[in-house]
């Protein structure tokens, strides 16, 4: 892989989001598409594979969540990271944080695990599992100041997956493609039942036209109730 040019890719990307990488955190982001993309061969982490795309679609949306008025200097855990998008990004962007990468695929988090020790990311705990066991431990539960999703389920579901983990006067941010408005609207049972109240939606362009985003913004106002998340598969298939 050629790095000068993820690494030209993700400077310009964030210069027109009005971001400023340090030469270190572009180093590693550098080195860590390289593992994607070499794994990749191998195993299933991305569909994304030309480095320009790569450089938006992965880094540059991923670091869009600093934009979203979360102070991400604390304890948080990206729902079903997949190839640890966002939250590894996240977690090289802000070394005060403490990120739990969370997924329910055994090799991606391997992959995550052995990547981050490689690359010194040591600021981030890689845990295989079902977001809604996890939920359910009181190891977790309620012990995060944020949780982020990206591209894991349509967002009733995700209030279901994500709020459980939050602290209450916690954030929680879902990454999602277009416009949701409608989904929002969707979601506003789930978003009570679960304690959680919409903050603020932020519309975007990603650089170089290539796609419309949506940060959406949920604050947890009240304890989320006991029964929730209900057991494996019964968010997605009965979601509130
Ligand atoms: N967030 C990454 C991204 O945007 O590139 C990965 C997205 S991928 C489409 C969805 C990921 O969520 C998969 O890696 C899958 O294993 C994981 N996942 C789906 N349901 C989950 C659950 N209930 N608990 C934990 N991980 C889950």
């Amino acid at each position: 892989m050629d790095q000068e040019k993820i690494v030209d890719w993700l400077s310009k990307g964030c210069e027109q989001i009005q971001l400023v990488l340090t030469d270190q955190q572009v180093r590693i982001l550098a080195a860590y598409a390289e593992k994607v993309l070499a794994t990749n061969e191998t195993m299933n982490l991305t569909r994304i594979t030309a480095l320009a795309e790569f450089a938006i679609k992965h880094y540059v949306d991923s670091l869009s969540c600093l934009k979203a008025g979360v102070d991400l200097n604390s304890r948080g855990i990206d729902v079903g990271t997949g190839a640890g998008f966002p939250g590894l990004v996240l977690a090289v962007h802000n070394r005060q944080s403490n990120v739990t990468l969370l997924d329910s695929l055994e090799k991606r988090v391997k992959f995550l695990v052995r990547s981050s020790e490689e690359l010194k990311i040591d600021n981030v705990e890689c845990i295989h599992g079902r977001a809604e066991d996890l939920g359910q431990r009181q190891s977790r539960r309620e012990k995060y100041d944020w949780a982020v999703a990206r591209a894991v389920a349509p967002l009733p579901v995700l209030l279901e997956l994500c709020i459980p983990f939050v602290k209450k006067k916690g954030s929680f941010i879902a990454m999602k493609s277009g416009n949701v408005s409608q989904e929002i609207d969707n979601s506003q049972r789930a978003a009570e039942i679960m304690g959680a109240e919409l903050a603020e939606v932020r519309i975007f362009e990603l650089p170089y036209n290539m796609g419309l985003r949506s940060l959406v913004l949920y604050r947890k106002v009240e304890v989320t109730p006991n029964k929730y998340p209900r057991k494996p598969g019964v968010p997605q298939k009965r979601s509130l």
